[in-house]
């Protein structure tokens, strides 16, 4: 794949912990809702032993101006350095991977099952459905322990106006710690919370990705219910 140089334009906290880089998109490049980069920091101040690059979903939608990632601000060398670049820093951006992207076939139900930091390719998908006005129907389960460590919730729950094929699922795990309000699911992702909104969970194509505990759980449950192996697609986010 490609190297391209890309300058930051801005970073933004979008929930507790959790912050949005944006970058500028370089002429001509282009990548598919869903995908990924490499991104490597240039000649940074500090680093370690896991080194100067990591793997980022683009949290971005493909029509949308920049190239976002988003992460968790744990207290690494990269992130700090990250965390500290001033706008118009440059980085190297190699992509685009990967192969978590939505399928073509519309009359089949697409079912993205993820948590936390997990949304990155989830917000990307959904919005560029919505923007593409595709007819899949298309349901987005999203589990945080509370509504302030959901990042991208309003763009999520927001996007339901927009497309009536879309149910976004949205869950918490922890509400007693929250101090906002809350009217959705509550508890983990379980097969009754899918068998609310998936009349035969059989049929629709599952798309589970997040840190590998998540994932692990989840295709765990869809294989309990009978889902089949081929309609399940997941991307593990190694390093959580
Ligand atoms: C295809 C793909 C897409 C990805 N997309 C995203 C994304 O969109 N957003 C995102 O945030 N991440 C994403 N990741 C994960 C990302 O690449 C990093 O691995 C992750 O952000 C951790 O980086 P780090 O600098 O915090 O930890 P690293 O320095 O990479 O440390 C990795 C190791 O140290 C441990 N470690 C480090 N710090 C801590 C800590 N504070 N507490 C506990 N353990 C710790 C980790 O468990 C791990 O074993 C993706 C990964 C893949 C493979």
């Amino acid at each position: 794949m490609p190297n391209y140089k890309v300058k930051l334009k801005c970073h933004r906290e979008i929930a507790d912990g959790t912050m949005a880089f944006h970058f500028e998109k370089p002429a001509g490049f282009t990548y598919k809702a869903g995908q990924f980069a490499g991104w490597s920091l240039i000649n940074p101040a500090e680093t370690d032993t896991e080194g100067n690059k990591r793997a980022f979903s683009f949290a971005s939608a493909p029509y949308e101006d920049d190239l976002m990632l988003a992460t968790r601000m744990r207290d690494t060398a990269f992130k700090r350095v990250l965390k500290t670049m001033e706008p118009g820093t440059e980085v190297t951006l190699n992509a685009p991977h990967g192969s978590f992207t939505l399928h073509n076939n519309a009359s089949v139900t697409a079912v993205f099952l993820t948590g936390g930091i997990g949304i990155t390719p989830v917000r990307s998908i959904v919005l560029q459905a919505i923007h593409d006005k595709v007819s899949h129907r298309i349901l987005a389960f999203y589990s945080n322990r509370k509504p302030e460590d959901a990042a991208f919730l309003d763009d999520l729950m927001g996007s339901h106006a927009a497309n009536p094929n879309y149910t976004f699922v949205g869950t918490m795990t922890q509400m007693e710690k929250s101090s906002r309000e809350w009217h959705g699911e509550t508890g983990v992702i379980s097969k009754a919370t899918l068998l609310k909104f998936i009349d035969d969970l059989t049929l629709p194509i599952y798309y589970i990705d997040g840190p590998p505990t998540m994932v692990n759980s989840m295709r765990q449950i869809l294989s309990e219910a009978g889902v089949d192996d081929d309609n399940i697609r997941t991307e593990e986010f190694s390093g959580y």
